[in-house]
């Protein structure tokens, strides 16, 4: 069984290209937010119960976050744990800092921290949204995990050109691309005490290898990342420090 869940909600075409090429597979169970919950990162729901809602055979609509999702597939409606986890295919990019924000991510981080072998997987989005695209490389990004498993701790963040998949690049193993958001929030344009939060993408100082730059050049970005956030190159520092 893979378990699939998403953070654009149940009805998202991303998830439906997702679960037609995964079934190819294996079993699939989608257990996925009812509704759009994009941007929510780790959160998740300790101060009231969430309730599961079935929508067809191996589908369940859950009325919390990304990370319920994950909570819920393992500790009410899977009897074992599935064999792998796969978030998406998202409605956009989760490149650079998006990590940190990402529904998406956030679901298959709850994954690897529950032990799965668990990637995450998105549409760089523009105008022609290829998710067959998308989904083909997610089926061959599974088969390769499924084969070689992942190492405690990791996971995969998969990002993916909207372009036909004869146009596609080769997969490039990335890093994260360091750049950041001109984060100025601007009012809008009707209510001028409301503010729009986000910004634009600013291009990092050295794009060799990253995420974004794979991207640009039209490949899908592999990239793989750990949850020790303990940055251990400080641990000597800080030691003397004190
Ligand atoms: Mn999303």
């Amino acid at each position: 069984m893979i378990l699939l869940t998403n953070d654009d909600g149940i009805h998202a075409e991303g998830l439906r290209c997702l679960e037609d090429a995964l079934s190819s597979l294996d079993e699939v169970c989608v257990v996925a937010p009812d509704r759009e919950r994009s941007a929510i990162s780790m959160a998740i729901t300790l101060h009231q119960p969430v309730a599961i809602k079935p929508h067809g055979s191996y589908r369940y609509a859950i009325d919390g976050t990304p990370v319920d999702c994950v909570h819920v597939a393992l500790g009410a409606i899977l009897e074992e744990p599935p064999k792998l986890l796969v978030s998406g295919i998202n409605h956009g990019a989760n490149l650079g800092q998006d990590v940190h924000y990402s529904g998406t991510l956030a679901a298959a981080i709850q994954g690897t921290f529950f032990g799965l072998p668990s990637f995450a997987v998105s549409l760089v989005m523009e105008q022609g949204e290829h998710f067959d695209t998308a989904a083909h490389v997610a089926l061959r990004i599974a088969k390769s995990i499924l084969d070689n498993g992942l190492p405690d701790g990791r996971l995969l963040n998969v990002n993916v050109p909207d372009c036909p998949l004869p146009e596609l690049g080769d997969i490039a193993i990335t890093r994260q691309d360091l750049g950041v958001y001109d984060a100025r929030a601007h009012a809008d344009a009707d209510r001028p005490t409301h503010y729009w939060i986000g910004g634009e993408r600013q291009a990092p100082a050295d794009p060799s290898n990253t995420d974004l730059e794979a991207i640009c050049r039209k490949c899908v970005s592999v990239m793989p990342i750990q949850l020790d956030l303990t940055d251990h190159d400080m641990l000597k520092t800080l030691t003397e420090w004190f």
